[in-house]
């Protein structure tokens, strides 16, 4: 049984809102192109349509009741959104999770350092990447340094017109005998990803000798007041420089940074935000952190972040105790979304065909995921399955099932397991992506948008799963 493709059942107003919508995204993904940029961006949305900070109805002791819209910003590194519904809290919420980290190059902790009259800072990469395909461009530098005496300065250098850019060298084909019979992991490592910001000597006060390190250091005094030691409190993130571009002549695809996995997560943060009205059941989307590195660490879904802030919220929405909170998380049905790797013709061989994921053919669903024989996956119920090709063929949202990949050949986990472990119902859903956690990645507005109609959907009609 073959999917169809998307695109078909649009009309011209229907074109529109697809374009519409895309654009948004592509406004929402420049200016988010850090897991902290994403929640800042998160929260100014939250705001606009009318959410409460959850910190705040807690502190006034005000009862939250259905209808009530509040967001909890978690660290600066992950987001949350709520819409209370009309069913009690232990009826389970409709739930929309996706992360806001994508790959990237981090700058260490004591970076900076001079060769043959260059300045560099030294990295560490972040996630999964294929190193080679991150030197010899523009680069992008985003995030925070955070001064000793509690101020924090942000950046996000590389992206204006007018901004400089770094750069990261690779060997001429020249000269790169020797490179080029290097397996692909090794032709650029991780030691060789050295950023270069600086290549002018200048003499500081007091110094005999011009130095290029000097000269960049007078310059973040200047423009950031910061000092060599704020490095060891910052969060700096090397990103290719530049905005999202559509890609063909029919522009019906985007190529940028990072749709892994805001393409999942802009739109399940905004199916919340657009709810109209009273839901039946409470509604919520988590973008959290950290999911590129095993979801680990205080931002990342195997925290107890989010546990302890729907605890807070079952507390404020009338379902106080421990017994409450376990029955909302465990009655509760989640779309763990995260993106799905698109069947590549480039490439056929990875994939299995009647199970692969494609461009433009809608929103997709991964029963498992996993490596070898489904480990680490978390393998979605069917009875929960049937339930939601249900609604979703009701509302006519396009959608389309995969696998990652052929049998064996590799594999791969996302935060649905983390959810499951709460006991709710939970499958992993998407968007396809072509050249994941490459510099810049592949998908297609239908996709996109179908997953804003899937993610509606299920916020209105998901039910207990019987
Ligand atoms: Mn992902
Ligand atoms: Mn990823």
């Amino acid at each position: 049984m073959e999917r169809k493709n998307a695109w078909a059942a649009y009309d011209a107003a229907g074109m529109e809102k697809i374009e519409a919508f895309a654009k948004a995204y592509c406004a929402y993904i420049d200016g988010g192109k850090t897991e902290r940029e994403c929640v800042a961006e998160s929260v100014t949305a939250a705001k606009a349509a009318g959410f409460e900070d959850l910190k705040d109805v807690i502190a006034s002791g005000k009862a939250l009741a259905a209808g009530d819209k509040v967001y909890v910003n978690w660290m600066n590194k992950s987001f949350v959104c709520f819409v209370i519904g009309s069913e009690p809290m232990e009826s389970g919420m409709n739930i929309l999770g996706a992360h806001i980290d994508s790959p990237r190059i981090d700058v260490k902790q004591n970076p900076l350092y001079e060769d043959s009259d260059l300045a560099y800072l030294d990295t560490h990469y972040y996630g999964g990447i294929k190193k080679y395909q991150w030197v010899a461009q523009p680069l992008a530098l985003h995030g925070v340094i955070c001064r000793k005496d509690g101020t924090t300065v942000t950046v996000a250098i590389g992206e204006d017109a007018a901004d400089p850019v770094f750069y990261i060298s690779d060997l001429l084909p020249h000269l790169a005998q020797e490179q080029m019979t290097k397996t692909a992991a090794k032709a650029i490592e991780g030691e060789e990803l050295n950023l270069i910001i600086g290549g002018m000597p200048v003499k500081a006060e007091g110094e005999e000798k011009a130095s290029v390190t000097a000269g960049v250091l007078a310059i973040l005094k200047e423009k950031y007041g910061v000092e060599e030691e704020d490095f060891l409190s910052a969060e700096l993130e090397i990103v290719p420089a530049g905005k999202a571009r559509e890609v063909g002549f029919d522009r019906s695809m985007i190529a940028a940074y990072g749709h892994d996995d805001r393409v999942c997560a802009y739109p399940s943060m905004q199916a919340v935000l657009d709810f109209e009205g009273t839901p039946k059941y409470t509604l919520c989307a988590v973008l959290t952190d950290k999911e590129e590195i095993g979801s680990v660490g205080a931002t990342g879904m195997n925290s107890r972040f989010f546990e302890n802030i729907v605890a807070e919220l079952c507390d404020a929405a009338g379902a106080p105790g421990d017994l409450a909170l376990r029955r909302t998380l465990q009655n509760s049905r989640m779309l763990s979304s995260d993106v799905s790797a698109g069947f590549d013709p480039n490439f056929p061989g990875a994939f299995e065909k009647k199970n692969a994921a494609f461009l433009g053919r809608g929103v997709c669903f991964n029963k498992y995921t996993g490596s070898r024989g489904k480990s680490g996956s978390s393998d979605a119920n069917a009875e929960y399955i049937a339930q939601l090709r249900r609604i979703l063929d009701q509302e006519g949202v396009a959608f389309q099932t995969a696998e990652l990949g052929r049998v064996d050949l590799g594999g791969g986990g996302t935060i649905a397991y983390m959810c499951a472990k709460f006991g709710m119902n939970v499958i992993d859903s998407g968007v396809a992506v072509l050249s994941m956690h490459a510099p810049y990645e592949l998908i297609s507005k239908v996709d996109l948008y179908e997953a804003y109609r899937c993610y509606c959907t299920f916020l209105r009609d998901a039910e207990p799963v019987k």
